[in-house]
């Protein structure tokens, strides 16, 4: 097996999780489908189901096979935590690692900017559960400490935002959640652990919907959560008591877009910076959300603490109908309309970021649509942009309520 401590993160790439000499030679490790795991012996079944939460442990399915083990090795490794644990999805990761850490009478700080359904977690679930949310400014720095209380068990961090891209003193905050004795847990998605070191900025956890860049093709759901030695039991612990259990073939999926990782983000990156700078330049636009970008509110922070940026950015439409966007995003060729992102493919979605926002406010006047650079030629991704922008133009110069 690889060396973690020697070898740079590309060739940790293609090297992590996999031994072939185990496995007849073969390059990947196999696809094990299992519920049932067999004992020879009393002694080693009792052997076996003596330790239930170690890592790599195989006593019945649920709790993962070889393949499971693989693809949490491999993203401990990359990530620089002692273990990680492989969810049926994103959101099973946050719920998974969150839960682990709180109970009746418990408080904690999620950032504003949180994922959505991340939101609801707290709001639905965790308050019926007793357990109290503030959400506080995602750009609050080391000033989270005023908000922090006795009964405060975890704080939720989320860098950049995914619909509004502000960034977050990283540092700071894992300091203030250090000190004051709560557990600070990243989603870490949007930079993966290739442009953003949760564990080298002082975060205890960091979680991935791997459904995203790692998986990187659209066709499959994954979650992946890596702690450090102190907090790995009781999460493995917590997902198992939860039942997560995540399916082997689509292990096998997130495992196989992990090797390729660093060449697909290089490629997002230099693409969403291309439709980035252009979309800047355009008359139909107020302003690009992109931490990457000069004058960005998040620039700097970007700078100090990020190695690079992926796909995935915001763009504000100076204001405009709901007709006038409707033609910029009908007519697209290249762009899918559609939810997720990190896959080959191109994507938008229209952002509603007011509606998911409660200790701040969003004053954007015009609309605001996520971008999703893909693989495809920027000029060909240009050009269909270009497109939709002549489009919205036309409609907006036609008077509101003629008949097409
Ligand atoms: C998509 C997403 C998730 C949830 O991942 P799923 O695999 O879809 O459950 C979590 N966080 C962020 C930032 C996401 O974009």
């Amino acid at each position: 097996m690889v060396n973690k401590k020697v070898y740079k993160t590309d060739t940790l790439l293609g090297h992590l999780g996999r031994d072939p000499a185990a496995n007849h030679g073969v390059v990947n490790p196999p696809v094990y489908h299992a519920s049932t795991l067999l004992s020879g012996t009393l002694a080693a079944f009792r052997d076996k189901r003596r330790d239930p939460f170690d890592k790599g442990h195989t006593s019945y399915g649920r709790m993962g096979t070889p393949t499971t083990f693989a693809l949490e090795d491999a993203a401990a490794g990359l990530d620089g935590g002692y273990g990680a644990i492989a969810t049926p999805n994103g959101m099973a990761a946050i719920v998974g690692a969150v839960s682990a850490f709180v109970a009746q009478g418990d408080h904690i700080l999620v950032s504003d900017s949180v994922y959505q359904p991340n939101r609801r977690f707290c709001e639905d679930f965790l308050a019926r559960m007793g357990v109290e949310t503030t959400f506080y400014d995602p750009r609050i720095g080391a000033g989270i400490t005023q908000l922090m209380r006795p009964k405060t068990k975890v704080i939720f961090l989320e860098s950049p935002g995914s619909h509004s891209f502000e960034v977050q003193d990283v540092p700071a905050i894992a300091a203030a959640a250090r000190a004051g004795g709560a557990v600070s847990i990243i989603d870490n998605s949007w930079a993966t652990p290739l442009y953003f070191r949760p564990f080298s900025h002082g975060v205890d956890i960091s979680v991935y919907a791997a459904t995203k860049y790692i998986v990187g093709h659209a066709d499959a759901m994954m979650g992946l959560i890596v702690t450090g030695e102190a907090h790995y039991r009781r999460v493995r612990r917590n997902t198992a008591v939860l039942g997560y259990s995540a399916a082997p073939d689509d292990v096998y999926l997130a495992l196989r877009g992990l090797r390729t990782l660093s060449v697909r983000l290089a490629r997002h990156q230099e693409t969403g910076f291309t439709l980035a700078r252009w979309l800047q330049g355009r008359p139909e636009v107020a302003r690009v959300l992109h931490p990457g970008l000069p004058g960005d509110p998040g620039h700097e922070i970007w700078r100090r603490d990020f190695a690079g940026a992926s796909g995935l950015f915001g763009v504000v439409f100076t204001p405009c109908s709901e007709a006038a966007l409707a033609a910029f995003i009908d007519g697209l060729e290249l762009f899918g309309l559609g939810a997720s992102w990190g896959g080959y493919e191109s994507l938008v979605m229209p952002s509603d970021i007011t509606a998911s926002r409660s200790a701040t406010t969003w004053d954007e006047p015009g609309p605001t649509l996520r971008i999703h650079a893909g693989l495809e030629d920027p000029e060909d991704l240009i050009a269909d942009l270009a497109a939709g922008l002549a489009r919205m133009t036309k409609a907006k110069a036609q008077p509101t309520g003629a008949s097409p």
